[in-house]
């Protein structure tokens, strides 16, 4: 593989585990671990943890993307964000978009039919027998000595969820908040919805006086002051404002990327269909006027 795991560790009892483009958490307690995400399946995670810890593992996926849920089919048993409870059918959203996309690309391009093996290998994650349960908003994980909380972060995906950790503070974001949010992937909701899930959840933690969090692809650690901010950042894109804009098939409206420098938090970035702009937009696709 062109691609090993890496590991670091973030604080004492916290592994990140990064593949070069998605980072894992393993997040031990006294009794149990557990491990947010199991990325692109470069290489087999389920062994790599193996050699981490010999604690009881709970393997929990912020959302279900490729890139953090490609090695869930080494893993028996999977929790995952209720809404994104997979079916492997076009009735989950990433799957639908994914079809849609790579039909509509295979009929105009037939020469892209070359990729179908590379997109089933990195896009298409595998069934396998993994047993998926739901978690919910609320949801308590014991460890031991410490807990877990699921707090639901809707807007990438229909059911991404974070992982607070009440005793340190801190947040583990997955993609519902970060410097790069890739709207599109979730067509039905408006980029005003996201906005508003955003600050209405900052809001929430900042009462409770946690401090800060960590997304699943930068780097670095943000304040929650972030995702207040990305959050009114997003609700003023238009398709205007994109940097870049282009038909993609099997789109429902032209897919803008749009960025942003920003004096306190670096950058923001979105990847986002035009029609998510329009306030009015309703799950079916249409917008009212
Ligand atoms: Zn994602
Ligand atoms: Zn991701």
């Amino acid at each position: 593989m062109f691609m090993r795991y890496g590991k670091s560790k973030l604080r004492e009892g916290v592994t990140r585990i990064t593949d070069g483009i998605v980072n894992e958490f393993l997040i031990e307690g006294r009794d149990k671990a557990v491990l947010f995400d199991t990325g692109l399946d470069l290489f087999n995670i389920k062994d790599y943890v193996a050699k981490l810890t010999k604690k009881e593992l709970m393997v929990v996926n912020s959302h279900f993307h490729p890139d953090h849920a490609n090695g869930n089919h080494h893993f028996d048993k999977v929790y995952i964000g209720a809404a994104d409870l997979p079916t492997f059918t076009t009735a989950d959203v990433y799957f639908k978009l994914v079809d849609d996309i790579v039909k509509a690309t295979f009929a105009r391009y037939p020469k892209t039919k070359k990729l179908q093996g590379l997109i089933d290998k990195l896009i298409m994650t595998k069934k396998g027998n993994t047993e998926y349960v739901p978690l919910n908003d609320g949801d308590e994980i014991d460890l031991g000595d410490k807990k877990l909380i699921v707090k639901a972060f809707p807007g990438h995906t229909p059911g991404s969820i974070t992982l607070l950790d009440p005793a340190l503070k801190f947040i583990y974001a997955g993609d519902a908040s970060d410097m790069d949010i890739w709207m599109f992937t979730n067509p039905d909701c408006s980029l005003h919805e996201y906005a508003e899930t955003g600050r209405r959840y900052y809001k929430e933690v900042e009462a409770l006086g946690y401090t800060k969090y960590r997304g699943s692809h930068v780097p670095i650690t943000h304040s929650i002051t972030f995702m207040r901010d990305y959050a009114d950042w997003v609700d003023r894109l238009t398709p205007e404002k994109a940097f870049l804009k282009f038909n993609t098939p099997g789109g429902r409206s032209k897919l803008c990327i749009a960025f942003a420098p920003s004096a306190k938090h670096l950058l923001y970035t979105s990847i986002y269909w035009a029609h998510q702009c329009d306030r009015a937009l309703t799950p079916s696709g249409e917008t009212e006027e």
